[in-house]
């Protein structure tokens, strides 16, 4: 069985110690946390034992090294990830408001994310992947996308899978070419991973019923459907399954989703009936919520495990 594998953006995020708006006057911050969507959901593969790369970059700095430690530290093979002398890895800055919104500063541009490349060592975990995991957020980058769709039909030759979590920004989609990479990769799903407004996006269609009926017919074959606090539901050709949440009081949301979809997808390989992957994998998004910072809450197996039989689970 060959490793689950990742390609995109690495970066830290640093924090705001108090609610509030945006970053317009000192305060207390805290980070930095390792992060990035590809790099939360990789290393929460890693952490349940399964084997886990990613191919991305980072700069000659402690942003990179904090990040590459961590993942090192959870099983991750980063022989993938370049390290560029000329570039800094990038930030985000976090504030929470009031009403549980979030105000950014982002330190992306020109950072070494945008020079992820198919290095030869890309080209080598790429080569052995047994699953391809696209994340929407890093197609925009011309050397990701080519990246996806060049691996995407050798792994399938191959026996392997892919999955798709959109984690879409809503402009993506407007510019033409970023639609057409995002259906490119759907056309190749096998396990897509929306929340539910990113379910009408991607389908075309408001109703739920009607969504998963047309990304079933267009050939994807389990769509697993994020609801935040509510859970989440399971769709295939044989019907559907729905596994309520669990109650946590949520302290940070960022990394829930990605966590989850590791979690379901490392659950589901491992031939798990897909009621028990579904609860292992909102216990995953569930932890990840009660803990500041995106990466601080992965889970091991044993950790999950303990979650499930101490937390209480919400209305169905
Ligand atoms: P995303 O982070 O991609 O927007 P969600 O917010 O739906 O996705 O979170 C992913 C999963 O994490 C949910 O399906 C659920 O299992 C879990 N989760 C998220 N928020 C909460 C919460 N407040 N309480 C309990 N579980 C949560």
């Amino acid at each position: 069985e060959g490793k689950i594998v990742t390609i995109g953006e690495i970066l830290v995020e640093i924090m705001a110690t108090t609610l509030g708006h945006g970053f317009l006057e000192a305060q207390t911050l805290i980070g930095p946390f390792p992060s990035g969507a590809p790099a939360i959901f990789i290393d929460q593969v890693g952490k349940l034992g399964h084997p886990a790369a990613i191919v991305s970059a980072v700069g000659d700095d402690d942003f990179g090294t904090v990040n590459l430690d961590r993942l090192k530290q959870d099983g991750v093979d980063v022989s993938a990830v370049a390290i560029h002398p000329g570039a800094a890895t990038g930030s985000a800055f976090v504030r929470y408001r009031p009403d549980g919104g979030r105000d950014f500063v982002f330190n992306m541009r020109d950072s070494a994310a945008g020079r992820i490349d198919a290095t030869p060592e890309a080209q080598a975990v790429l080569a052995e992947a047994g699953h391809l995991h696209v994340m929407g957020s890093g197609l925009p980058v011309p050397a990701v996308f080519g990246m996806v769709s060049a691996s995407i039909p050798a792994i399938k030759a191959r026996g392997g899978t892919v999955s798709f979590d959109p984690n879409i920004r809503v402009e993506m989609l407007r510019d033409p070419a970023g639609k057409a990479a995002f259906q490119t990769v759907l056309a190749a799903t096998d396990l897509f991973l929306p929340s539910g407004e990113e379910l009408s996006l991607f389908s075309g269609e408001a109703d739920e019923g009607r969504a998963i009926a047309a990304l079933l017919d267009a050939g994807v074959q389990e769509i697993v459907l994020k609801r935040g606090k509510a859970g989440a539901s399971h769709f295939d050709r044989n019907g559907r399954t729905d596994v309520p949440g669990f109650v946590v009081e949520e302290i940070d949301p960022t990394g829930a989703g990605d966590s989850f979809g590791a979690t379901f997808l490392v659950a589901r390989r491992l031939g798990k009936p897909v009621e028990d992957c579904l609860r292992y994998a909102n216990a995953a998004g569930a932890r990840t919520v009660t803990v500041k910072g995106p990466m601080e809450g992965t889970s091991s197996f044993a950790e999950l495990d303990a979650f499930i039989a101490a937390t209480p689970v919400g209305a169905a």
